[in-house]
């Protein structure tokens, strides 16, 4: 059964470590991320943008599947279902399919329209126990479709937020989606300690973790970062692995064209990036 993401995130930010958000795009995608969550007893956050839930035919088809999973493939692992940067519309929309948990990206709004959107959401999220996730301060790179630099929060504004009672808050601390640029000026500690010093026990989030170095990731835990979210990273290992098979050949040979066959180097190099990332984030055994 899928549940909130509260219980998870509380856990990790009180154990030092965080729980891993990694997004998924379709059924090998989800397959990858839950049996490897439960193959390393490590709580997971199925993440699902917009852009993925139609390309999946739709919130409801994502729960029915992701629920169709968890019961035939035994998952016993704490899992939560959540929207992705939703907008408001679509996080109504997610909460009536059935997912677990949603963020509301208000991030483009001004404060106080952020603000007011997410207290309706907040109270609806809190009536039907699910999690909700906020967001203040752009997160660069590509995100709705407008590329940026990482920009940092205001702390105030941060505090206003979380003080509406949210489960978790992405702030952004010069963090970036997709690729980071050569010239990228890494996170700002400075900003996520001040973060932290404003909304004290709520469980940060950090956002755009493809390519962020090692020692980051971990100071970043260290300072009160419960949940990094992972997409690009499992794109480029997919891609690559699929790469390599057809470019050796192996769909010619036999029955090398059965997409059983010709997704499996690319499902395999999903799981292996997953357990990479749930051990560095320090989440394995922790379900
Ligand atoms: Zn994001």
């Amino acid at each position: 059964m899928l549940v909130s993401a509260k219980e998870m995130l509380n856990k990790a930010r009180d154990g030092k470590y965080a729980v891993g958000q990694f997004n998924i795009n379709n059924l090998e995608w989800t397959k990858s991320v839950l049996l490897t969550a439960q193959e390393l007893q490590s709580p997971v956050i199925l993440g699902v943008s917009e852009g993925a839930g139609k390309y999946m035919c739709g919130y409801k088809t994502v729960v029915g599947m992701v629920n169709g999973m968890l019961e035939e493939l035994k998952i016993t692992v704490p899992v939560a279902l959540h929207l992705d940067h939703g907008s408001y519309e679509g996080a109504m929309k997610c909460i009536e399919a059935g997912f677990s948990s949603v963020m509301f990206d208000g991030s483009h709004y001004p404060i106080a329209e952020n603000i007011e959107k997410t207290t309706e959401l907040v109270k609806i999220c809190n009536d039907k126990g699910l999690s909700i996730e906020a967001e203040v301060g752009s997160i660069g790179g590509e995100e709705d479709g407008v590329v940026g630099m990482g920009e940092c929060a205001d702390p105030n504004e941060c505090k206003q937020i979380a003080d509406l009672g949210v489960t978790m808050l992405a702030a952004g601390i010069g963090n970036i989606h997709g690729k980071y640029p050569e010239n990228w000026a890494g996170l700002s500690f400075d900003t996520l300690a001040a973060v932290k010093e404003k909304v004290g026990d709520m469980p940060l989030v950090l956002h755009g973790g493809t390519g962020i170095p090692e020692e980051m990731i971990k100071k970043a835990i260290s300072l009160g970062v419960a949940k990094i979210n992972v997409n690009t990273e499992c794109q480029l290992s997919f891609a690559d692995a699929t790469r390599k098979y057809i470019e050796a050949g192996k769909d010619l040979e036999g029955k090398g064209f059965d997409p059983r066959k010709l997704l499996a180097p690319g499902a395999e190099a999903i799981k292996a990036t997953v357990k990479e990332k749930m051990e560095l984030f320090g989440s394995v055994g922790k379900a």
